[in-house]
């Protein structure tokens, strides 16, 4: 499924609206180039998932973690979904590095979401560790349209 949008407002908003669809227990990499939107529908997942904090890009720090409050933001999360996990993996994080910051205890567990920006050369190693993981395409069209790659 491909979907457009034509400002930050709209990947906002459609990262805002995916989040009603996740159940917990999904693992997405982000693919696309610098400055696609990547950090942008992960900032809007949040939002959707009631999550207050102000998500900022993991370049730096390659793992960040924020708790779901769940409760009525959506009903089908039922307060299974406790975490959001989002990792930056830009500056090149190895399968140990993914061992060591502890998100391969995290990644695939029902109470958990992951969103890995950069991840496409992690994902043969994550299905060797039996992670199931879905990719999310985003392709830079112009200065402010991205389509999206579900
Ligand atoms: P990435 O994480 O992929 O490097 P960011 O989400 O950090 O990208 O940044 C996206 C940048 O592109 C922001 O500066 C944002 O304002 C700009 N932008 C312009 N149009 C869009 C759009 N349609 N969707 C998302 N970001 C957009
Ligand atoms: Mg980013």
């Amino acid at each position: 499924m491909k979907i457009k949008t034509n400002n930050l407002h709209e990947t906002l908003d459609l990262g805002k609206k995916f989040a009603k669809k996740i159940h917990g227990g999904e693992v997405f990499v982000l693919h696309g180039d610098l400055g696609a939107g990547k950090t942008a529908f992960v900032k809007g997942v949040a939002k959707g998932l009631g999550i207050k904090k102000t998500v900022t890009s993991p370049t730096f720090i390659l793992m960040k973690m924020y708790e779901v409050k769940g409760k009525d933001e959506s009903k089908k999360l039922k307060g299974q979904l406790k975490k959001l996990l989002h990792i930056d993996t830009y500056r090149g994080v190895s399968e140990d590095d993914l061992i060591n910051l502890g998100a391969m205890e995290l990644l695939g567990r029902k109470d958990t979401v992951a969103f890995i920006e950069w991840g496409i050369g992690l994902i043969p190693y994550l299905k060797k560790s039996k992670i199931k993981v879905k990719k999310i395409i985003i392709k830079n069209i112009d200065k402010n349209t991205r389509v999206f790659e579900f």
